[in-house]
């Protein structure tokens, strides 16, 4: 029998059912590629995870609302078969910090042989193999975010880039702001020294909160903003957060009453999903209203930025799912005319805040710094991008030990 080469369609109907198409796996409804056609593949070897306590303290002022507090997170390394590491790190799992551990182990198996640099490829078959898990939010997001940041690490350092210049490279140095250090539980007189420390030390922005412990009257609110401003003089940027803690009318109350003391921003001033009652207090109020650092993946920040919630958006990398889906975030807001800010995670987040021509400025939350052998530097109250390769961090193995749970 006569064939012709070029009319040869190799399929294959394995039990489940699937087809095979010149490297396309047709399920009847949606082609999905699965084979490499060439190239040089970087391919994905091994993993390692652990979970380590880091303490929640405040080595920015010593100021610790509560000694002796840690928070878990999640470490990975993944490997390539070209000798390039990458490094990744998760957190907001709380009790359930053993469960995301799990979830990074078993999506990292999942990438092995992968081709590291194609990452939304990757990202593709994890949520494929985990269900394809569409929702907003969850272990799954948290997880993915290890594996995202690893590779890109590994594409960075493949590139022999630093990340920063990779993903845009807008500027080679960012604002930062301290945070952590003039929390709600001080007193007004510990929190008014704690900013005297932080305006020696160098900062030019920092933040502070209300939603006082006790639910204080309005007044007492007020005064402890005011003693904090009284403390830094009028050219330091002051940030408050609120946490979600407050109505929306009384965060035009109060937010109304503090006009005058010019804060850069008011943050988390209500439930973060409650999208129409956050684009109420923006309307209402002169002061900029930021939030986003409890929103998850790309599309919840779409509803929230269509809805005119906030003016500052801020993502956290964890809950937005890793770098891939907060550049997605930073460039719809760009689109919409509004800056983005980050979420802790300082030492990673100023590679993506640098990146964007929206970025305004990054959260200066110091807890994981001693991880690292070496951080980006501060100078004149801003973080100076490295010239090093991918994230430029490399662990302490020290300070892993030691917080190794
Ligand atoms: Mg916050």
């Amino acid at each position: 029998m006569h064939v012709d080469a070029l009319a040869v369609v190799e399929c294959q109907r394995p039990t489940s059912g699937w087809i095979t198409v010149k490297g396309l796996v047709v399920d009847g409804e949606r082609p999905q590629y699965t084979g490499h056609q060439g190239g040089t593949d970087m391919k994905i070897t091994s993993y390692e995870s652990a979970v380590l306590n880091i303490p929640e303290d405040d080595p920015l002022a010593n100021m610790p609302e509560e000694a002796g507090r840690t928070r878990p997170i999640v470490i990975l390394r993944l490997r390539t078969d070209a000798g390039v590491e990458g490094i990744g790190v998760t957190l907001w799992g709380g009790r359930l910090t053993s469960s995301l551990r799990a979830a990074v182990d078993e999506l990292a198996a999942l990438t092995i042989g992968e081709d590291a640099v194609r990452i939304e490829r990757i990202i593709a078959r994890l949520r494929d193999a985990a269900g394809s898990p569409g929702g907003p939010g969850g272990i799954f997001t948290l997880a993915l975010a290890a594996i995202d940041i690893a590779l890109w690490d590994i594409k960075a350092r493949a590139a022999e880039q630093p990340l920063w210049k990779l993903l845009g490279g807008h500027r080679d140095r960012i604002a930062t702001y301290a945070s952590g250090s003039l929390r709600r539980g001080l007193t007004h007189d510990q929190a008014q020294r704690a900013a005297c420390i932080l305006v020696e030390k160098g900062f030019v922005e920092m933040k502070t909160q209300m939603a006082l412990p006790g639910n204080p009257p309005p007044a007492e609110e007020i005064r402890r903003v005011r003693l904090v401003r009284e403390a830094i003089g009028p050219d330091i940027r002051l940030m408050c957060d609120i946490n979600q803690r407050w109505r929306p009318e009384q965060a035009i109350d109060i937010g109304s009453r503090v006009e005058d003391v010019g804060l850069f921003w008011l943050e988390d001033v209500t439930a973060a999903d409650d999208y129409p009652g956050l684009a109420r207090v923006t309307a209402a109020l002169k002061t900029p209203i930021a939030g986003g650092e409890y929103v998850w993946g790309v599309i919840p920040f779409r509803h929230m930025i269509e809805a005119r919630s906030v003016d500052i958006v801020m993502i956290d990398l964890a809950r937005v799912g890793g770098i891939t889906q907060w550049m997605k975030v930073a460039a719809m807001a760009e689109a919409f005319n509004l800056p983005v800010v980050s979420h802790i995670m300082p030492e990673i987040h100023a590679h993506l805040v640098a990146a964007c021509p929206n970025g305004l400025t990054v959260e200066y939350m110091p807890w994981m710094l001693r991880l690292f052998e070496e951080t980006p530097r501060l100078e004149k109250g801003a973080l100076v991008l490295p010239d090093g390769h991918g994230i430029s961090l490399k662990f302490d193995e020290k300070a892993v030990a030691a917080f190794r749970a």
